[in-house]
């Protein structure tokens, strides 16, 4: 019997693994792919949205909700992108760690400094983002300053492996510092743009390129008839390389401008998983980059 009962012992020993993996659940696929990078076989990753999503337009869904009810880590965009689901996810799930404040909560735009603030905003303005341009992610500048907050974090919350997220923190550096330098060297300098939607500028920043016009009169708000022809009248005079959108903004109205205009439309790959082959941060600007040369 005490033969049994040891040997009955050494399997549960045997079968539970040795160390719980953190719960991190991100909102969306970039972040995702970073906090892989740190984190690797020592979490657990859950992405809220998909690639084929537009994250404006989401809505909390149950599963989701399910998902963050077990997070010991949020982490978001932050700067409002996430408006429209995410306090009524991180109400809904009930779950302390992740509430504003604490330290589960993560609003990976804290450490960056946002571009485009707004002083004063009403509804006549559409659809902005008081708080600063929300889509950073397309810049290893922000992803550096990123990447160490989430290590912060990381090490907050699993405070046994925090060597473990800083070595890993030192080798994502090192590889980003790498790629920004190939990165740089791409002749983007002085090109011109018109953009759907305000998507571009911290690229636009880093790699010296300019957006001239918007397709979108007013950020999420789809254009008037009136600004197509205005853009189709001063398209030509701009100088613009192309016109840039994603796969979920105005492809249709890109797609009628650019056959109006004679330039090129060009859908830029928006997120981590949002085209063949693109499976981490890495290859996203790899993509992003290769489509605006
Ligand atoms: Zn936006």
């Amino acid at each position: 019997m005490k033969k049994l009962l040891i040997s009955f012992l050494l399997v549960l020993v045997l079968t539970t693994p040795a160390a719980a993996k953190i719960n991190i659940v991100a909102t969306l696929p970039w972040i995702g792919s970073i906090a892989n990078d740190l984190g690797k076989d020592k979490v657990k990753i859950k992405v809220l949205v998909k690639p084929s999503q537009d994250p404006h337009q989401i809505e909390a869904k149950p599963g989701m909700i399910l998902a963050a009810r077990n997070a010991d880590l949020l982490m978001y965009n932050g700067l409002d992108l996430e408006i429209g689901f995410l306090p009524i996810l991180i109400e809904s799930s009930r779950n302390n760690r992740i509430q504003p404040g604490k330290s589960g909560n993560l609003d990976c735009s804290q450490f960056i400094n946002a571009i485009e603030k707004l002083e004063a905003v009403d509804r006549s303005m559409g659809d902005v983002h008081p708080l600063g341009n929300p889509h950073y992610h397309l810049s290893a500048r922000n992803m550096m300053l990123v990447a160490r907050g989430m290590t912060q974090a990381l090490a907050g919350t699993d405070p046994e492996n925090a060597s473990f997220y800083r070595a890993n923190l030192a080798s994502l550096e090192g590889r980003m510092q790498k790629k920004q330098s190939q990165w740089s060297k791409i002749p983007l300098r002085g090109r011109k743009y018109i953009a759907y939607h305000k998507f571009f500028e911290y690229p636009a920043r880093d790699y010296g390129f300019q957006i001239v016009d918007y397709v979108e009169e007013k950020p999420g708000i789809p254009p008037s008839a009136r600004h197509i022809s205005k853009l189709i009248a001063s398209a030509k005079r701009s100088g613009a390389s192309g016109i840039l959108t994603t796969a979920y903004h105005g492809k249709k109205e890109v797609h009628a401008l650019a056959q109006k205009t004679g330039l090129r439309s060009i859908i830029v790959p928006h997120d981590v998983g949002s085209a063949a082959g693109i499976n981490d941060w890495f290859a996203l600007m790899d993509a992003v980059l290769k489509s605006l040369e």
